[in-house]
Parts: C-alpha cells; sequence; structure tokens
C-alpha cells in the first residue's frame, strides 16, 4: 500500500468493519468508514485512527439507501482526496423461518447486503486507478448452511460470488482486484460469542470457537495490500473449518 492511499470500509463503527478500519489503519491506510446510528461509536473508530497517524472520517451512510450507497465513497474522495480500496462490510443478518419472511424483510436485506454493495463497488470503480481492492464481506453460509432458518441471508450472500467474479473480470484490465472474504461466526455485537446459538455455531467448526474480528481483518489486509496483486475474482474463508 503506498503512503497516501484510503480506503472505505462500510459498517465500520463496530464488529468487523471497526477491526478492519484499525487494521487498514495500522497498515497504513487513511480510512473513512460508514454507520447509519451509532455515531459515537464511530467517532472512537476514528479517534483511534488518528491516534494511529493517520486520517479517520466517519460518513453517516445508509448501505440500503440507493444514493448514499454511492455517496459514501464521493465523500470519501472528498474528504481523503482519493480511493484505493472498498470493503463492502456492511449487512444485515435476517434469519427465521422461510414463512416468518416478509416481502420488507427480504427488500431490506436485499437493498443492503446486495443491492449496497454493487453501488458502491461502481462508485469506488469509478473513482480507482490501477492497484485498486474491492473486498467484499460474504457469510461462510454460502457455503454451507448448517440448518434451518437462513434462506434470505445466505441468498443474499451467495449473489456476492456474483458480483465479485464478474467485478474481476469487468476491472481486471484496469488493475483493480476484487476478492470475497467469508467469515465463519465472528463474535461481534450481530453474533455475539455467549448468545444462545454460539455453542452450536463453535460446534459446527473444525476449531471449535469464534473467531475475532481481527482475524477477519487479518484476511482484508491481506487482500488490500501488495502482496495479493495477483488474487482477483477469489473467495477465501476464515471461518475455523466450518465448510470443511
Ligand atoms: P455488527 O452488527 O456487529 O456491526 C455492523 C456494522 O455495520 C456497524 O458498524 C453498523 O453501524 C453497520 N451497519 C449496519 N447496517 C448498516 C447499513 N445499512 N449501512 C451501513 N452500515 C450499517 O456486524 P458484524 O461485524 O458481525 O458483521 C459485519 C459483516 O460481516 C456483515 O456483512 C455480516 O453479514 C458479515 N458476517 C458476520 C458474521 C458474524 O458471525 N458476526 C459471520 C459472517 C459474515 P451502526 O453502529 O451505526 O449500527
Amino acid at each position: 500500500m503506498n503512503g497516501n492511499a484510503v480506503a472505505l470500509v462500510t459498517g465500520g463503527s463496530r464488529g468487523i468493519g471497526a477491526a478492519t478500519a484499525l487494521r487498514l489503519a495500522q497498515d497504513g491506510t487513511d480510512v473513512a468508514l460508514t454507520y447509519v446510528d451509532d455515531a459515537e461509536a464511530a467517532r472512537a473508530v476514528v479517534g483511534k485512527i488518528e491516534a494511529l497517524g493517520r486520517r479517520g472520517l466517519a460518513l453517516r451512510a445508509d448501505a440500503g439507501g440507493a444514493e448514499r450507497a454511492a455517496g459514501a465513497v464521493e465523500e470519501t474522495v472528498r474528504g481523503l482526496g482519493r480511493l484505493d480500496v472498498l470493503v463492502n462490510n456492511a449487512g444485515v443478518g435476517v434469519l427465521g423461518p422461510l414463512e416468518g419472511l416478509t416481502i420488507a424483510d427480504v427488500d431490506r436485506v436485499l437493498a443492503i447486503n446486495v443491492r449496497g454493495a454493487f453501488l458502491a463497488s461502481r462508485a469506488a470503480a469509478g473513482r480507482m486507478g490501477r492497484g485498486g481492492r474491492i473486498i467484499t464481506i460474504g457469510s461462510c453460509m454460502t457455503q454451507r448452511v448448517p440448518g434451518p432458518g437462513g434462506t434470505l441471508y445466505a441468498m443474499s450472500k451467495a449473489a456476492l460470488t456474483g458480483l465479485t467474479k464478474a467485478l474481476s473480470r469487468e476491472l481486471g484490465e484496469r488493475g483493480i482486484t476484487a476478492n470475497l472474504v467469508h467469515p465463519g461466526p465472528v463474535d461481534t455485537d450481530m453474533n455475539p460469542a455467549d448468545g444462545p446459538y454460539a455453542a452450536a455455531q463453535a460446534a459446527m467448526t473444525a476449531l471449535g470457537r469464534f473467531a475475532t474480528p481481527q482475524e477477519v481483518a487479518a484476511m482484508v489486509s491481506f487482500l488490500a495490500g501488495p502482496d495479493s496483486a495477483y488474487v482477483t475474482g477469489a473467495e477465501f474463508s476464515v471461518d475455523g473449518g466450518h465448510a470443511a
């Protein structure tokens, strides 16, 4: 990563996104991050980025909003001068029995998890030069759905495989890569390691435990960095063996 590189991490105020924003800052990148509700948490992450000697920028931008998903890219370029790395991390999990999922649930999950990633990627591709990186956070549920209740979430995350492969073909000539990271169970507010289904999820992995957000961020760091220049259109599991 060159000294002036800039990243945008969607959903960067908490969880995997916050850990990723901090890891990229440690790697020497200035980082913009989006959030929706928790402005205080977003400000705290920006404070930690600045303490690492990098510039940070918190943007209130709902990935489910057609304008804001792309607008965050433009605000990043305005605020930090350029864009080299996009991490499509913002996502929601609506799990539950098939019959209980409403059309509103379907629209919301697809708007945030799929349309938001598409729109941000499209806007970012228009702003990135050679060496640009689009990294998307998928889910272990695209590779193994371990039980009922996952139809909507798994469907939304599976769409990101098509997005990533097609982006790699479309942007390869311009020297921009696109890759997908599939976390297994990760200890965050979305899926706490002491939650009601945590023991069952941990038991489904080969390692028998949840990941830390930092363990996922380490893979994003590799994919954002210079050693992954020849890696594109690929999927990486950071799932403790969930798919094995
Ligand atoms: P958390 O719920 O812990 O954090 C979500 C983050 O995204 C927060 O910063 C939140 O902001 C932000 N956010 C939520 N909705 C939106 C939105 N519509 N637009 C922009 N930002 C939003 O989630 P995780 O860190 O656990 O998950 C991050 C990603 O990893 C998601 O895509 C998830 O599907 C995926 N994942 C997570 C796994 C896990 O076990 N945790 C496993 C596999 C995949 P705010 O603070 O304002 O609410």
